[in-house]
């Protein structure tokens, strides 16, 4: 297993329930990547097609299973999500509805009834109300699945700098660490986030790649009523353990700037604004204070759709990378160790497979024993 952000250590835990014995190889360590900074909105708003609709649905599920087997998790709620933007969102609501999606239309006058602890005077006329969404914590769910990781026996590698899959004879047969320590495995799955391109380009393949920058603020606790999470126009924002908000825009990404040690960084009025935006949806506008904000790469493959499955050219090596993680964290670990320990492809990601992009790869010279079809 390359990566331990969702993907990674959720297929790990599913691995190990299968009675497999697993490896984790991580750069640094658990949630250092987009997982530990990721607003994860657990919905299927937007407009998919029916089979990408399908798998978050079923993400949904087991999650809503998690939360009934755990009711009192703080980092796992379905309260509802809240959904405006410049326009009326008639259509979006009408569009939800003709899929079966759980959609109301309710005047911003009388959310308050429905969605506590928003300022029914920052709200337009009228915002689309998705009872059934909801948000998690993935730092925290992370850590919840790493107990049942430990507990099964699983190896966990942190630091172990930018690995890559070792192959030989056109197979994939483990991992070596940037060190050139090497982790030998039957299978090997590359879940690296925004790092996957790399990795799979570092075996001659590459990989249609939109991965953008994005910001994660948390806020100070500061005692709030809101529960469901709100997507505006200048800021989303849901809660967060311990009284705490979580939010994210797009307005800011052109400001983000490279810093010296190969991070990023933005002015911190950005910062302060955002909070301000989330502040002034809220009931009493409380005074929030930004208490951290993480910026980095968002895994976006290139045409938008999560890219799962074996490599049809280097047998044993699979791939995960889809900017939906945080909705499909669970489904996809289940459905990918399923095919692992099966050999048999799962129909629900047949829409999904790398090898959709093969037309896209060139084959290039030097590739370590075969050459790569994704
Ligand atoms: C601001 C923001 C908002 C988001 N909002 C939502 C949302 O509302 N709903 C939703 O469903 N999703 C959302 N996402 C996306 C979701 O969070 C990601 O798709 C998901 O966290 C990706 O998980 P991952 O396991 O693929 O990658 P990551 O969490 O990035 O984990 C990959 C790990 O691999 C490690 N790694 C990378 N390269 C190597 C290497 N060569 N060797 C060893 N280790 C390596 C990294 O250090 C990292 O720890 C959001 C993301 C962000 C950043």
């Amino acid at each position: 297993m390359l990566g331990a952000g969702i993907l990674g250590v959720s297929t790990a835990v599913q691995l190990l329930r299968g009675g497999a014995s697993v490896t984790m190889v991580t750069e640094a360590h658990p949630a250092s990547g987009a997982s530990g900074r990721s607003l994860s909105w657990l919905n299927s708003g937007g407009v998919y097609p029916p089979e990408y609709h399908r798998l978050r649905l079923a993400g949904m599920d087991r999650y809503r299973t998690l939360l009934a087997q755990n009711p009192d998790l703080d980092w796992l709620r379905f309260d509802g999500g809240v959904y405006w933007d410049g326009d009326a969102p008639a259509d979006r609501c009408e569009a939800q509805r003709d899929r079966g999606y759980d959609a109301r239309l309710v005047p911003g006058s009388s959310l308050a009834g429905v969605v506590p602890g928003l300022d029914p005077e920052a709200l337009p006329s009228e915002v689309l109300f998705n009872p059934g969404e909801g948000w998690v914590s993935l730092p925290h769910l992370i850590r919840h699945l790493l107990g049942e990781f430990a507990q099964r026996g699983g190896t966990l590698v942190t630091a172990a700098g930018p690995a890559s899959v070792a192959v030989e004879s056109g197979t994939a047969v483990g991992l070596r660490s940037e060190a050139g320590e090497l982790y030998p495995a039957d299978m090997v799955l590359v879940a690296a986030g925004a790092g996957t391109p790399g990795v799979l380009e570092g075996l001659g393949a590459q990989l249609q790649d939109e991965s953008d920058l994005a910001m994660l603020v948390v806020t100070e606790p500061k005692a709030h009523n809101l529960k469901a999470v709100l997507n505006t126009p200048r800021v989303s924002v849901r809660p967060h353990p311990g009284s705490r908000l979580a939010m994210d825009s797009s307005w800011y990404v052109d400001q983000i700037t490279p810093n010296d040690d190969g991070g990023w960084a933005v002015d911190p009025q950005v910062v302060l604004d955002l909070v301000d935006e989330a502040s002034a949806l809220l009931t009493g506008h409380p005074r929030l204070v930004a208490q951290s904000w993480r910026i980095g790469l968002k895994p976006v493959p290139g045409d938008g759709r999560p890219v799962m499955g074996e490599l049809t050219g280097l047998p044993g090596c699979y791939v995960a990378f889809t900017h939906s993680g945080a909705t499909l964290g669970l489904i996809a670990g289940e459905l990918l160790a399923r095919e692992i320990l099966s050999g048999r492809r799962h129909p629900m990601l047949a829409p999904f497979r790398p090898e959709r992009m093969a037309g896209d790869i060139p084959v290039q010279a030097g590739n370590p024993g075969s050459l790569i079809g994704l």
